[in-house]
């Protein structure tokens, strides 16, 4: 099998499972127990968080474990939204991020009377901090812009974007969840006051996130019941998959420059390699502006659908828009958002690498997209008449 959908989650790494599986056998007690195998599992998680604040440059009060990355978006932006509703109720966001934030934000519409602007985006899927600043009225309570894209990979300007967020006095919240572990950064740095992550979108297990609040933040419970997580969100904590996501946040930042290296070499390849092989594509995302592991291509005349399917039978598991809306043929609202027809946005494939990836692995997959898209090709009507002059094309220069 050849694994290019890293960013719908990736192989939990042995040495993370390894210091997991403690956890589940030996000393499984309950964090809040006072006995020694509670107090074990509690020393436990206070060590995950205290790795991954100090990873983020923050506190380790300042870091809140969640079960996902999806709850961790939720959470800070209904929680900002009602701790500030008498302040304001306006919300700026983009057109292109996750459905786990624009889900949220169409609720608190829908149903909570939030105003929310969705911002455009450039054509590389770039928000622009001017577009930001021009959206901010005095009602205006949270900023959620993703640090980077899940679909097509672009980084964002996160750092103009919080520094003027703040400059205005309002709450800058980030969904990281791509960014994490693959883009070296600090909360400070960055202006960031609330990020949000995923445990299995870094090699650490699924089921496990962290929002980071800044301390002063104004921010709600999200779950009632337990003093956990200081009160602020009850249960009890998923100790294997907490210890789970530190060890795994600080095996991605021990080897981050090198699998940055690694990975853009590689992500650079295959671009450079489907450009020459394969005519009529259009990489999507920004060339030099995108996460070191993300390749997002529409390849003219086929159907990214069709050729998904056929690359699984040969063994190579890539995505089409995202893992999210597959099973719904619509086009990916990321990809309608940076300018691309339903066509070149239906013809789209994303294949995101690890620092696992090998070359083989990149020439086995250019050589059998370069047959299976030859044979799609060769079944379409719309194919033909470009051949035959009669159909224009989108991608020729
Ligand atoms: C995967 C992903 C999420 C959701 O994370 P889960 O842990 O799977 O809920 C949110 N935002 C982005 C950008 C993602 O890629």
């Amino acid at each position: 099998m050849i694994y290019l959908d890293n960013a719908a989650t990736t192989r939990t790494a042995p040495e993370v499972v390894e210091e997991m599986l403690p956890f589940f056998t030996e000393k499984y007690g309950n964090p809040s127990g006072v006995y020694g195998t509670g107090r074990e599992a509690k020393e436990a998680v206070t060590k995950a968080r205290d790795r991954i604040a100090a990873l983020l440059g923050a506190k380790s009060d300042e870091v809140f474990f969640t079960s996902c990355g999806s709850e961790a978006d939720n959470w800070a932006i209904v929680s900002v939204f009602e701790a500030l509703k008498e302040k304001g109720c306006h919300i700026i966001t983009s057109k292109i991020e996750h459905h786990a934030v624009l889900r949220t934000c169409e609720y608190l519409e829908r149903e909570r009377g939030a105003r929310i602007t969705y911002l455009d985006v450039d054509g590389d899927g770039r928000v622009r901090p001017e577009d930001v600043e021009a959206a901010i009225t005095p009602d205006t309570v949270l900023v959620t812009i993703m640090a980077a894209n899940n679909e097509i990979g672009t980084v964002q300007p996160v750092r103009e974007i919080g520094e003027m967020v703040h400059r205005h006095g309002v709450i800058f919240h980030t969904d990281a969840v791509q960014a994490f572990g693959q883009l070296p950064f600090t909360v400070d740095d960055w202006g960031i006051d609330m990020l949000s992550a995923s445990g299995h979108k870094f090699n650490g297990p699924k089921g496990t996130g962290f929002l980071y609040i800044r301390k002063g933040t104004p921010v709600r419970a999200f779950l009632h019941g337990g003093a956990q997580e200081h009160n602020r969100r009850a249960g009890t904590e998923n100790v294997p998959g907490i210890v789970g996501i530190g060890a795994a946040a600080k095996l991605a930042m021990d080897s981050l420059d090198e699998k940055v290296r690694q990975e853009t070499e590689l992500r650079d390849y295959l671009i450079r390699e489907i450009e020459t092989k394969i005519p009529n594509v259009r990489l999507n995302g920004s060339r030099d502006g995108r996460l070191p592991n993300n390749v997002n291509f529409s390849f003219e005349f086929v159907e990214g659908e069709s050729l998904l399917i056929m690359l699984d039978m040969k063994g190579i598991c890539v995505s089409g828009g995202s893992a999210c809306s597959s099973g719904s043929l619509a086009p990916s609202h990321v990809l309608k958002a940076i300018g691309l027809s339903d066509s070149l946005a239906r013809g789209a494939l994303r294949m995101t690498l690890s620092a696992e990836t090998t070359k083989e692995e990149i020439d086995t997959t250019v050589a059998a997209l370069t047959e299976l898209v030859k044979k799609l090709r060769n079944m379409s009507p719309k194919y033909e008449g470009y051949l035959k002059g009669i159909e224009k094309s989108e991608t020729a220069e």
